[in-house]
């Protein structure tokens, strides 16, 4: 397809192969998952920890979004592996800035794939005594079944195929790309 017809591509036009989700599709998801989490939360004040890089799109459209107030810390990690793929033996990068104690604390993720980043991260936070402690995920691919991880909001089941836009990176690339798609074959050479 030609994603010059979808908005800006920051000149990765060539790169890539196909359009999975466009910026409208993206819109139109967050604006759903946004009104689910305003009514589950009403009354509350949600603490968003946001899975850096990834999810930082995600996390300043969503929060955007949410129609109850919401205060944003982050958390990077970084899982052994492939630049596709992850081991499941996680190291944190930086951790969040303060104590978590009592709050309602809603994971915001890009993609969910093995799972097992994820898994390690809710049992993390989960030893830290919050009042609640959900995910929300922008994606999710079919391998995710594997691995029992309660995930509460999930934006798109997408079939198995690396996907790289909207805060996901092949190599730091590509994270400003307003849509969701797959690179061309001859770019991972
Ligand atoms: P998991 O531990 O669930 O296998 O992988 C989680 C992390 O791997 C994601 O947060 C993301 O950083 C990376 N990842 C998994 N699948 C993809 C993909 O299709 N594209 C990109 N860019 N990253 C992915
Ligand atoms: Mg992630
Ligand atoms: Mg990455």
């Amino acid at each position: 397809s030609a994603p010059g017809a979808l908005g800006p591509d920051h000149g990765y036009g060539p790169d890539i192969d196909h359009v999975l989700l466009s910026e409208e599709q993206i819109r139109d998801k967050i604006a759903e998952l946004a009104a689910q989490v305003t009514a589950d939360y009403a009354g509350k004040e949600v603490l968003l920890v946001g899975v850096l890089k990834g999810a930082v799109l995600f996390m300043s459209d969503f929060a955007r979004a949410l129609q109850i107030p919401t205060q944003m810390e982050f958390m990077a990690v970084s899982s052994y592996g492939s630049a596709t793929s992850s081991s499941g033996v996680v190291r944190i990068l930086k951790d969040l800035d303060r104590d978590i104690t009592g709050k309602h604390v809603l994971v915001l993720e890009d993609i969910i794939d093995s799972g097992l980043t994820l898994s390690w991260l809710l049992k993390n936070l989960g030893g830290r005594s919050p009042a609640s402690l959900e995910v929300c995920a922008l994606l999710r691919k079919p391998d995710a079944v594997k691995v029992e991880v309660p995930v509460k909001y999930i934006g798109f089941d997408i079939p198995n195929e690396f996907v790289i836009g909207y805060g996901l990176d092949y190599a730091e690339r590509y994270r400003d790309l307003p849509y969701i798609g797959t690179l061309k074959p001859e770019v991972y050479q």
